[in-house]
């Protein structure tokens, strides 16, 4: 078995070590067996995006966000259809802005996004920054997803979110939701590793992409306890005040 990443913009968008997800995709599968192809797609460095099981955007300063829009606008439909034919998209922090309709950028400069999604997003003065906990709402066990949030904008919408918020901002600071999901697409704030800090939902990831394209129902497990341990401690330092 193989799978096709795509890793959008990869030299753009890569804040906070976003690409340490791609890693974590990619070992999680290899100590399974299952092959990896790994396709850096970004200006001057095209591919068809048909290609490919999984999709992978992370952010980018306003700067990096200017500069990918038109070009990836181009791609518009590609990345439409691969949406609805259940490719498995992860969006993070300026990636999922740029699915939306657009971002108004800390100077009121209007970045227009994808709009494969009809949600908007408004940069404010007051950055959201910080460790996030949320509960998921894909159903994956455990509950909590960790990560770190910095942002200026804003997101509201009427998708389902990825998760609650427990502790931190999410989509807004307002609506206490982070994220949204959309048939395999997932579009989150949670920057950095998100991934290797939250290994069910890497295997989600996977999992789902390799449903698509094989019969494959179950994952080899591998040993987490160490990570899950460490989502229990956080949430007993947090819900004790300690922090
Ligand atoms: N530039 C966007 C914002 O500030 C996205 C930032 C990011 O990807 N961390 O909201």
């Amino acid at each position: 078995m193989e799978l096709n990443i795509f890793h959008m913009y990869p030299d753009l968008l890569n804040l906070y070590g976003d690409i340490g997800n791609v890693t974590c995709l990619k070992k999680r599968c290899e100590w399974r067996g299952i092959k990896i192809n790994i396709v850096d797609f970004s200006l001057g460095n095209e591919a068809d995006i048909n290609g490919a099981d999984i999709l992978f955007m992370g952010g980018g300063s306003d700067r990096g966000q200017n500069i990918v829009y038109s070009h990836f606008l181009k791609y518009k439909n590609d990345v439409s259809n691969a949406i609805e034919d259940g490719s498995v998209f992860l969006a993070i922090c300026g990636g999922y802005q740029l699915l939306g309709e657009s971002y108004i950028d800390a100077n009121g400069m209007k970045i227009p996004g994808l709009g494969v999604f009809d949600y908007t997003t408004e940069s404010e003065v007051e950055r959201l920054i910080g460790n996030i906990i949320i509960k998921n709402k894909l159903g994956l066990n455990p509950q909590t997803i960790v990560g770190f949030e910095n942002h200026g904008g804003r997101t509201y919408h009427d998708y389902n979110a990825l998760g609650s918020v427990v502790v931190g901002n999410g989509n807004n600071g307002k609506d206490e939701l982070e994220g949204m999901i959309y048939k395999n697409c997932i579009g989150t704030y949670l920057h950095g590793p998100l991934l290797p800090k939250n290994p069910h939902l890497a295997d989600h990831i996977i999992l789902t992409a390799l449903k698509r394209k094989y019969d494959i129902k179950i994952l080899d497990v591998i040993n987490d306890d160490l990570e899950y341990a460490a989502h229990e401690k956080v949430l007993e330092l947090y819900s004790n005040g300690k922090v």
